[in-house]
């Protein structure tokens, strides 16, 4: 029997239970209780539609690992800070040029279903801060939030900055506090990245303050510690100095012993918290297989540090559209908790070309309807016609993804979309304050203005979100995925096209390195100009792929054969479990 995907949390006993044994840990049940949950630290939550918006994968991430939690039934709770603001980006055509502007909307927690349990204090700058404690129940997990009116927006300021001290003193030593508000102690503490340090910190300060002798607190808190590194180099973190731990760390530490311990972390009046989170988690994860094997963190004795590989998954019901989830399971090959069957590659055999254009054909609606609100760089409403191709790259505008690419040489891009009646999105938002990308998007739309057939058919829609990521991933034909190799940690963006049955052309890096480079259609070459040559040659087999059933099913088995265990946010779920447990 085929059950539905993921619409409803798994309240049935037997559910569970399936569950469990799905991934071989009978005694979870114990390990993890309501009152015991797991517990994930993160600065960015990228969750909208409970009122937070985060700035990329790091808290896409975040809100896919909970959803998964949720409908596996797994206690869970999430902690994270609620920005009363977020930004938005424009752009609007004036004379000759493209004028990119911010908005700052407010957002106002009460909008989203959250209930205020209580305020808690920290003291930060010679003042005390009350930070307002809110909590959203989702099934077997919670968001619990901290915020007060002058958290402003998720990264403003530097890093290394106060404010982004302030932020994260806010989120470990409030949402520790919040934790013990909402009678929870945690089982495990999950640190997505280090700026969620001070909740690892906050915990040693308190088994320290409760009489517990302070290396037994150290070794306590270790083994209860995953530290998941999204970075690749330790150098490129950002350091905070003795003074700014004097106004805004120290101050709320109860344990002298505590104190001294992390003074003598600092070198010559400074710290980065990579060093003490190395510390304080002995567990460790990278995310993904190359990730882990190439970051190059040392420890305070020199050491590299090691890094479990557990590769990003995504919430296949969250991105994928319903026809598509529908399709997957009745075929047999994603079971239940949205995990590959066992004999999924056979299964994926029965994939016909046929199925796969009329999946796409809706896809292709979908993404219509979504770009009825979502304008282009003129603030114009496009639609993509039905019965074209459509190629897209979508993801944050920065140096390393390489937005600018497949721009490299107009004319080759243009001959490949004349010849294939296709059409180009790409999103992106610029970091605030980073001009040069700014500078580079400008270009590159003049680029496109400049030239009557590129200003048909390429167009970059501004602001980019969930929302564009989710339907460009269900109704684009083909995704393109360029960073330089070596620097994607993972990325998630190319498994939401995957799964959607899309071809991906992409740099062999991140996950997608998870598998061989034959998986999919791999762009390479030493130098830039040979990766242009092979990206081009690959966006002309993609689109040659789609006129053909045959080549379409081989390339679609193919990715889905290989990817499909990675893509699975269950599968990682239980990755984690496996390492914890
Ligand atoms: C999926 C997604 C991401 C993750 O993108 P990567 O560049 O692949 O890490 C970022 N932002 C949004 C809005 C997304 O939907």
């Amino acid at each position: 029997m085929v059950a539905t995907v993921g619409n409803h949390p798994l309240d049935n006993i037997e559910d569970v239970k399936d569950f469990y044994d799905a991934i071989n840990r009978r005694h979870l049940t114990k390990a993890l209780t309501p009152e015991r949950p797991y517990t994930y630290w993160t600065i960015e939550l990228y969750d909208k539609k409970n009122g937070i918006r985060g700035g990329g994968g790091l808290g896409v991430l975040a809100a896919d690992t909970r959803r998964v939690a949720e409908q596996s039934s797994v206690p869970f709770v999430l902690i994270t800070p609620f920005y009363p603001e977020e930004p938005h980006q424009h752009y609007e055509k004036s004379g000759d040029s493209f004028k990119n502007y911010t908005t700052h909307e407010k957002v106002d927690y009460t909008k989203y279903g959250y209930d205020f349990l209580n305020t808690v204090n920290i003291k930060a700058n010679d003042t005390i801060v009350n930070l307002d404690v809110i909590e959203k129940n989702l099934g077997s997990t919670k968001i619990i939030c901290i915020t007060e009116p002058g958290f402003g927006e998720l990264y403003s300021g530097e890093s290394g900055s106060d404010h982004r001290l302030y932020q994260e003193v806010s989120l470990g030593f409030g949402g520790y506090l919040a934790l013990k508000l909402a009678g929870l102690k945690p089982a495990i503490m999950q640190l997505n990245e280090v700026a969620t340090f001070f909740a690892a910190l906050a915990r040693l300060d308190e088994l320290t303050t409760n009489g517990m002798d302070f290396y037994e607190a150290v070794v306590y808190t270790r083994k209860h510690t995953l530290y998941t590194n999204h970075t690749l180099v330790q150098a490129a973190e950002a350091e905070f100095t003795y003074d700014q731990f004097n106004r805004f760390v120290f101050p709320n530490l109860k344990s002298p012993a505590v104190r001294k311990w992390l003074s003598d972390k600092f070198e010559n009046g400074r710290i980065r918290l990579s060093t003490v989170t190395i510390e304080i988690a002995e567990l460790r994860s990278g995310v993904s297989k190359l990730h882990a094997r190439v970051a190059n963190y040392r420890d305070l004795a020199g050491n590299k540090v090691k890094f479990r590989a557990i590769t990003n998954g995504i919430d296949i019901p969250t991105w994928t559209a319903p026809g598509i989830v529908n399709y997957l399971s009745t075929k047999g090959i994603i079971d239940k908790f949205a995990l590959p069957a066992e004999d999924y590659k056979e299964k994926v055999q029965a994939i016909s070309a046929n199925d796969i254009r009329t999946l796409k054909q809706k896809g292709r609606t979908e993404l219509n309807t979504v770009l009825e609100h979502r304008p282009n760089q003129y603030g114009n409403y496009i639609k993509i016609p039905e019965d074209a191709l459509l190629f897209q790259f979508k993801r944050r505008f920065v140096d390393y993804k390489r937005p600018w690419l497949a721009f490299t040489r107009p004319e080759t891009l243009k001959r490949i979309l004349e010849k294939h009646n296709a059409y180009f999105i790409f999103c992106g938002r610029v970091h605030e304050g980073d001009e040069r990308m700014s500078r580079q998007l400008e270009r590159l739309l003049k680029l496109v203005d400049a030239d009557p057939f590129l200003r048909e058919r390429v167009h970059y829609l501004p602001d980019y979100d969930e929302e564009l990521g989710r339907a460009l991933s269900i109704g684009a034909n083909i995704s393109i995925n360029n960073p330089i190799v070596g620097l994607e940690a993972c990325g998630t963006s190319w498994m939401k096209d995957i799964i959607n049955l899309g071809l991906l052309v992409s740099t062999h890096d991140g996950g997608v390195a998870d598998c061989p480079a034959d998986s999919y259609l791999s762009i390479s070459g030493e130098t830039e100009s040979e990766e242009l040559d092979s990206l081009y040659a690959r966006m002309e087999e993609a689109a040659s792929a789609w006129e053909n059933d045959f080549d379409l099913e081989f390339f679609i088995k193919k990715e889905l054969e290989n990817y499909l265990p990675i893509i699975s946010g269950t599968r990682m779920l239980k990755d984690y479990l496996d390492y914890l447990f």
